[in-house]
């Protein structure tokens, strides 16, 4: 194959393109967002597959559109509803922006998602990504999509091995996928190529299954596992969670703010951020957090949030003047509040982190043994 920076030759293209959608057509996944060419649906698909795994969407993609049909009825329904249909896909981020993007679809866009490559970046949460897959796949708009799988398919395919993390280097491969995209076919190949990267052309890829196997640079040069060169930068926080079950008349206190780290737009027990870590005190956590009350459980639990490492922890206290709690967040602005049963707890803080909670409480603590031998 020629060099990387010199235009793909029309006959390769050719036979790179037709390999490739024959492979598709024959071993594509029987999935939901693909059974009709909905640009709404694809949209929320794709958001939804921003930071999960298919087989961890699904079911709750199929919930999630039974109950938001169209943009009409995702902008209609409280940001309270649209989180709880989102339990389990964690980045509570993107549901936000769905719903802020329905209502831009239903005011500006009469109700449907725009066919233009910069109208559809105008919606929140909307990048080059999202946007060229769903007027790619929607609307057979000629705009390659350029995702983790593509992009390993691409490095592989065309030997790139310049350092992935370079913006030079995102570049050069957005420019061959472009050149790459089969025409009238936008649809069909960026579904392929993602396929292919999900199904194939793996972290270790499967070369004997792939059907451009016989074109590939990176195969022939015996470097197909080595491309792209792994990331070098570790940029992973450390952070304990510390989460406050506040009971008082066999309530449990949940909150919600905006001017916090995590949870911004649901309602969660109240959690500070422990460790070193970047991050400026939250001084509300900081008021409730009463040092000489904490009984912290001694078990821990592990989750992971955007890049923190986190480790979830707990500590239980009865508060017996509940005015007192209420005094001090009647006196902060844009604090939310309200007393639940514990056993609701699940469906009022709608993260996965909620049910590692209850199980860590459930935890039995045992003793330690007494030492055996002399008194
Ligand atoms: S031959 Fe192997 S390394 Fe090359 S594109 Fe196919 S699966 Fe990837």
């Amino acid at each position: 194959m020629e060099s990387k920076n010199a235009p793909i030759s029309p006959e390769l293209l050719l036979k790179l393109r037709k390999a490739l959608l024959s492979w598709f057509q024959k071993n594509k996944r029987d999935l939901p967002f693909r059974i009709n060419k909905n640009a709404y649906r694809i949209w929320v698909s794709e958001i939804m597959l921003q930071q999960t795994r298919v087989a961890a969407m699904l079911p709750i993609y199929e919930t999630f559109l039974e109950r938001f049909p169209d943009p009409n009825s995702l902008k209609e329904a409280s940001e309270d509803e649209v989180m709880k249909y989102w339990k389990g896909l964690g980045y509570y981020s993107r549901a936000r922006n769905l719903k802020k993007g329905a209502g831009l679809l239903v005011e500006k866009f009469s109700g449907e998602f725009p066919k233009n490559y910069d109208d559809a970046l105008s919606i929140p949460g909307v990048g080059s990504y999202t946007a060229s897959a769903v007027l790619s796949i929607a609307y057979g708009k000629h705009h390659a999509v350029l995702d983790g799988n593509v992009k390993r398919v691409l490095s592989r395919l065309f030997l790139i091995e310049e350092d992935p993390l370079l913006n030079s280097t995102n570049q050069l491969l957005g420019n061959l996928a472009q050149e790459f995209l089969t025409p009238d076919s936008a649809g069909d190949h960026n579904e392929a190529m993602m396929e292919l990267g999900a199904l194939v052309c793996v972290p270790i890829p499967i070369c004997e299954s792939c059907p451009l196997i016989d074109h590939c640079e990176a195969k022939a040069a015996g470097k197909e596992r080595e491309i792209p060169v792994s990331k070098s930068v570790d940029n992973w926080i450390d952070l304990d969670l510390h989460f406050l079950f506040l009971r008082s008349k066999n309530q449990i206190l949940l909150l919600k703010y905006s001017g916090r780290r995590f949870f911004k737009t649901i309602y969660s027990l109240p959690f500070r951020l422990e460790g070193k870590h970047p991050y400026e005190k939250d001084s509300i956590s900081e008021e409730l957090f009463e040092e000489s009350r904490l009984n912290t459980h001694p078990h821990r639990t592990k989750h992971s949030i955007t890049n923190h490492r986190i480790q979830l922890k707990f500590s239980d206290i009865l508060e017996e003047d509940r005015t007192r709690i209420e005094k001090i967040l009647n006196k902060k602005q844009d604090v939310l509040f309200k007393w639940v049963r514990e056993e609701d707890l699940k469906e009022e803080f709608p993260s996965s982190i909620s049910g590692k909670l209850i199980k860590l409480k459930n935890k039995t603590i045992k003793q330690p043994e007494l030492p055996v031998g002399k008194l």
